[in-house]
């Protein structure tokens, strides 16, 4: 039986999941996004659209009618809102889950409380908090806002005692967290996927380099030690263990100064740093997402070839119409998200670097370097 599938947000996620399932008509027979933006990048992959806010109540409901699934994907969605319309389409991961992750604090908690690493954190209410909590923590440490947070965006680095007012200030109004800064080795990740029968897979883990609190570069698979490395698969199934839903998650940890791993965060859906599964694996994470909420057998996660994700991020000079990005190399697969307009720092779109030919990791580094300068986003004329 072939089934409508609901997505809320249509940018590149959204849009990479339905083009994934647009390669299963036999089981998805349309697809639904809800995103403000018109013409948003799913809808240009042939989705149907309703164009609103994510947490746009009536919208929701209008989705719910209208699809026997919903999924998301970003982790911003009112969870009480999503829990009400239960009753018109299966939701996954479930609205408790997304509730559990969506703020910082309870996401922090819940693993905490599950003996999973996580940073010292603990809760702000005022800025007498701040001050005692860095007095524990010493600096530097992190103000982070516990809600709608992506790329870096909610978060503020106090690096001593004269920052901590204009922190405060930066966040009036919103619920925050306080957390101890980690002094990392590497960022790492893995992807890990649920179905709704219990099953569970994980991609091998990978390696992330941020610049300017955004993901620039993710190496697959990462260049730790086999016992890093089995120690952060160990954290990352104890994780799925304790959360419930079924979906991809996304689980970004830290590789310590003496190798532990901590987890920094949980994305309750497909994620940047799976992105290179699009062409090292045999299923992809956007195909692997929908056999998860759709109840079918996952797929195979195995990494076929080393492979560099390298993100396609707007210049910081301009914003506006820009030109288009051109690569032409085999093995090199470009795609961009057909994104208008270009802002500082915008993901644009993404290059998967593959190691086709058993190519290392060095050598895929390589080549990126000497493609890098045709990647730089320019105004258009
Ligand atoms: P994104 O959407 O990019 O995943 P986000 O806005 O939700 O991010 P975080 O993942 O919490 O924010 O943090 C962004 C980056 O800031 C991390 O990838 C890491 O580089 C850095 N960071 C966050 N928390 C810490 C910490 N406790 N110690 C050191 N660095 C940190
Ligand atoms: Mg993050």
């Amino acid at each position: 039986m072939t089934k409508i599938l609901g997505i809320i947000g249509g940018g590149q996620l959204g849009m990479m999941i339905a083009e994934a399932a647009k390669d299963m008509p036999e089981t998805v027979s349309k697809i639904i996004v809800l995103d403000p933006t018109k013409n948003c990048p799913a809808a240009q992959v042939g989705a149907e659209q309703i164009v609103a806010d994510f947490k746009d109540r009536d919208a929701i409901i209008e989705l719910s009618e209208k699809s026997d699934i919903i999924t998301y994907e970003i982790e911003s969605g009112d969870s009480n809102v999503l829990k009400s319309v239960e009753k018109n389409a299966e939701i996954n991961p479930s609205p408790e889950t997304l509730h559990i992750i969506q703020d910082k604090f309870l996401q922090k908690t819940f693993l905490k409380e599950h003996g999973i690493p996580v940073p010292e954190f603990i809760e702000i209410s005022n800025i007498q908090d701040v001050k005692e909590g860095l007095k524990k923590f010493g600096y530097p440490a992190l103000l982070k806002a516990r809600r709608d947070a992506y790329d870096g965006r909610g978060n503020f680095k106090i690096d001593s005692e004269e920052m901590i007012q204009t922190a405060y200030d930066y966040f009036e109004g919103q619920k925050l967290m306080l957390e101890k800064f980690v002094p990392f080795k590497m960022e790492v990740s893995v992807i890990a996927a649920r179905n709704t029968k219990g099953q569970i897979k994980t991609y091998p883990l990978v390696e992330n380099i941020h610049e300017d609190n955004i993901l620039r570069q993710t190496i697959a698979p990462a260049r730790v030690s086999q016992e890093i490395t089995k120690n952060a698969e160990i954290i990352a199934s104890q994780t799925m263990d304790v959360l419930k839903g079924a979906g991809v998650f996304g689980i970004e940890m830290f590789v310590t100064q003496n190798d532990q791993i901590v987890i920094n965060e949980i994305a309750p859906r497909v994620h940047n740093s799976g992105h290179h599964s699009l062409q090292s694996s045999k299923t992809s994470q956007f195909k692997q997402h929908l056999l998860a909420i759709l109840g079918l057998d996952l797929g195979d996660t195995k990494l076929i070839h080393n492979t560099i994700m390298y993100n396609i991020l707007g210049s910081k000079g301009f914003e506006g119409k820009y030109q288009p990005i051109k690569i032409e190399n085999n093995n090199i697969f470009l795609k961009m998200y057909g994104k208008e307009i270009s802002k500082p720092l915008r993901k644009l779109g993404h290059l998967n670097i593959v190691g086709t030919n058993d190519e290392s990791i060095d050598q895929l580094l390589e080549k990126l370097e000497s493609i890098k300068e045709k990647t730089i986003v320019k105004q258009s004329n």
